[in-house]
């Protein structure tokens, strides 16, 4: 059982006024020292719970210039900043009009104030199964740009994720961007999450598609799913089942069954395993399905 204390555990707060004078200190401390946040809403909650170890010192990221951008470039595609906020990547018209899963995975966390205030990178950073941007971002082949004090790094999103709550960020790195390729031009996107209630509540289920389809054929499929794998998963048997096939209800169905046949959820007291591997397919199949009517609405010209 969790225990909630009125107050948070002691600690040292420092807040580096630019991202070297950080990645010195992570470079420069003993191990351990510091843990980095940006919004809090993850850290805090978690400290006043005592669910982490106290740091001596909590490193707050959100003084540091010009980390909060979301910028769109057509060719290189699109970059998010370590300290956009949820809400900005939501709202962000270039994500709205290019990467709709991804704003709708945004709007799907929380509640306003918490967007206000979180991050997208938090939100991958933190790494819990159900976060729902990572689903939504694993479809859009979205990399992470990790710096320490000696050079950066860029990983794939998928080879990011070590297990719930871990990443393979070294702790003398910061996140500093989030990069998303271009999508092809006419792909479509969707993220449906499951969760009983509509706000302020983590995913039972949190599954994003992301289709191409020409000439009435799947040509890129992808689907991302959350919160029922010890990471968030990209479901690849499922996409290797719709790609190449003309669409059509039969094909769906059997790439939603892969799809929840490839989860591996655990029992909890939200939802049980085998309720959530049910999920799977259904909102798979929801999804692809209303893709694919749009795709043929808009072949149609309608
Ligand atoms: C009431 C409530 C409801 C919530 N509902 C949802 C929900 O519906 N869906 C959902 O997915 N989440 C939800 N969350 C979780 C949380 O709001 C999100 O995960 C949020 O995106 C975290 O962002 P943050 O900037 O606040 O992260 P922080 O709390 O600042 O940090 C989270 C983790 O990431 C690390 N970190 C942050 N930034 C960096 C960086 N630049 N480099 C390296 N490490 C970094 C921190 O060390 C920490 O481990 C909820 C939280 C609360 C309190």
């Amino acid at each position: 059982m969790v225990t909630f204390y009125r107050r948070l555990p002691k600690f040292d707060y420092v807040a580096p006024s630019s991202l070297s004078e950080a990645l010195n200190l992570l470079q420069t401390g003993e191990p351990g020292q510091y843990k980095v946040y940006a919004g809090g809403t993850d850290v805090i909650p978690k400290l006043k719970a005592r669910l982490i170890q106290t740091p001596q010192s909590l490193m707050d990221l959100k003084g540091i210039p010009h980390m909060d951008y979301i910028v769109h470039d057509e060719k290189k595609g699109l970059r998010i900043g370590a300290l956009a906020s949820i809400f900005d990547v939501a709202h962000s018209p270039v994500v709205l009009a290019q990467y709709p899963v991804l704003a709708q995975a945004a709007r799907s966390i929380a509640s306003v104030q918490i967007q206000n205030r979180g991050t997208i990178v938090g939100n991958l950073c933190n790494a819990v199964p159900s976060a729902d941007s990572a689903p939504a971002l694993l479809c859009l082949d979205a990399k992470v740009v990790c710096q320490s004090s000696l050079g950066e790094r860029v990983m794939d999103l998928h080879a990011f994720f070590k297990g719930p709550n871990q990443t393979f960020l070294e702790p003398t790195e910061i996140v500093t961007e989030i990069q998303v390729p271009p999508m092809p031009n006419g792909s479509q996107g969707v993220y449906l999450k499951l969760s009983p209630r509509s706000k302020m509540d983590l995913a039972i289920t949190g599954v994003a598609v992301v289709v191409f389809t020409d000439s009435g054929k799947f040509k890129d499929a992808r689907i991302g799913l959350g919160a029922v794998a010890p990471t968030p998963i990209r479901s690849t048997q499922a996409e290797n089942r719709l790609n190449g096939e003309i669409i059509n209800d039969q094909v769906i169905g059997e790439a939603a069954r892969l799809a929840a046949d490839e989860s591996r959820p655990l029992d909890d007291h939200r939802a049980s395993a085998e309720y959530r591997r049910m999920m799977v397919e259904v909102l798979v199949k929801r999804a692809i399905k209303a893709m694919a009517q749009g795709s043929r609405r808009r072949t149609q010209g309608k």
